[in-house]
């Protein structure tokens, strides 16, 4: 059987150094103007939307520009001097508008129809076409030049013409490998941003299923608001367990979180910055042990990784509502982190996993060293039960989502 290859796609994002906003922004300004009137057309073409994209952008362009043959066309473009990419750039990003309206009209439609079979009043407005469009340009081939090295050409509207313009850029480094593709620039008012998908091949697409049926190792992760961010748990294809890890640093975390905190509620202005920087903070430790985890996993020859599935609806399951709780972020990152290298990411309802003794099942009860385990003991990292197992709370919870997962024959997510 030939191997299956899949590719996954992340996007990087610089600071671009500009000397002419204005040039961004008339740019910007005529890309959405062109994109209006491409969406325009489509709202009366809604039919097109079966084809594909790129015989969509055939067609519009078969209305609007003239050809070779210099035939009229039905609705010509009404503006000068737009270069052949950047119209497509703009018809794609038109096409990618329509089909996320029709979404979501369809979403609507479906959700009303059910509401009026169970005799409910449907209140909620139809979603309406968009009237106005503010998309970041998306500089395809042709528009852009000579990148790499701290430094991209742009070509730029100037409201006049078309002029190349040298910007710099600083950030994060992109990557030796994987295929650049094309880059946005994302205006935030002062602050420009080039934002820059990288595709990266990925070996192994198998699904998590044959990843269990050909007995691969996976790990199972717990995430805590203690010490312990991340407790791993890695299981043998039988559903052994054979090593743990531990990621920590969460007492690092939350202390400067609650320095944050404290300067939130001294702040007069509501602490606006202050809560950017948690912001920040948080995303940093959820890169950080997404990290960590997947450093390990690769190390030990893991091929799928088992999380918590967090409940979507306000429920009683673990995880929810606990602020400073990052598990649902470092899930997030680890997600596309893993995939790129081939290691796939599968949830579980934790059902139990942390109230239960994983070698026996029965209600386990916690403390901390030199502390007398008990029912109701929500702080302790210890375990101890009836049948005299005991060990570390996190890890117990990691092990029992493995167990969960291995004694499924359905696998969930
Ligand atoms: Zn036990």
């Amino acid at each position: 059987m030939a191997e299956k290859v899949g590719s996954s796609i992340i996007t990087y994002r610089l600071k671009l150094r500009c000397d002419h906003i204005d040039w961004i922004r008339e740019t910007e300004n005529f890309y959405n103007k062109v994109l209006e009137f491409y969406y325009e057309i489509l709202t009366d073409h809604l039919d097109f939307l079966e084809l594909s994209n790129m015989e969509v952008l055939r067609r519009l362009e078969q209305m609007t520009i003239v050809g070779r043959d210099k035939q009229p066309v039905m609705m010509p473009l009404p503006f000068q001097k737009v270069p052949l990419y950047f119209r497509r750039s703009a018809i794609n990003a038109a096409i990618g508008h329509i089909r996320s309206y029709v979404g979501l009209l369809q979403n609507w439609e479906r959700k009303k129809e059910k509401a009026e079979k169970k005799g409910h009043t449907w209140k909620k407005g139809k979603p309406a076409p968009a009237k106005s469009f503010h998309a970041s340009v998306v500089f395809y081939k042709g528009m852009f030049k000579e990148f790499g090295e701290g430094s991209i050409l742009l070509k730029l509207w100037n409201g006049r013409s078309w002029i190349w313009v040298r910007h710099t850029y600083y950030g994060r480094k992109l990557p030796k490998e994987g295929i650049i593709l094309s880059p946005a620039v994302i205006n935030k008012g002062r602050k420009i941003l080039l934002s820059v998908p990288v595709k990266f091949q990925v070996k192994d697409v198998r699904k998590v299923k044959e990843r269990k049926k050909e007995k691969d190792s996976f790990c199972a992760v717990h995430f805590t608001t203690t010490g312990v961010l991340a407790a791993c748990a890695v299981f043998s294809g039988n559903g052994h367990v054979t090593d743990s890890y531990f990621v920590r640093g969460g007492k690092e975390f939350a202390y400067r979180r609650k320095r944050l905190l404290n300067r939130i509620k001294k702040a007069v202005e509501g602490g606006k910055k202050y809560k950017r920087k948690i912001f920040r903070l948080s995303s940093y430790y959820a890169h950080l042990v997404s990290r960590r985890i997947l450093d390990y996993c690769k190390q030990k020859g893991i091929k799928g990784i088992i999380v918590p599935k967090y409940a979507e609806i306000e429920g009683h399951l673990y995880g929810q509502g606990i602020e400073g709780f990052l598990g649902k972020r470092i899930i997030q990152f680890l997600k596309y982190k893993a995939w790129k290298e081939g290691i796939i990411l599968t949830t579980i309802s934790p059902y139990y996993t942390a109230s239960h003794c994983c070698h026996c099942g029965i209600p386990l009860r916690r403390y901390n060293e030199g502390h007398m385990p008990g029912n109701r003991y929500f702080g302790g990292k210890l375990f101890m039960c009836k049948n005299g197992h005991q060990g570390n709370v996190a890890l117990n919870a990691a092990k029992n989502l493995g167990i969960l997962f291995h004694s499924r024959n359905i696998v969930v997510g």
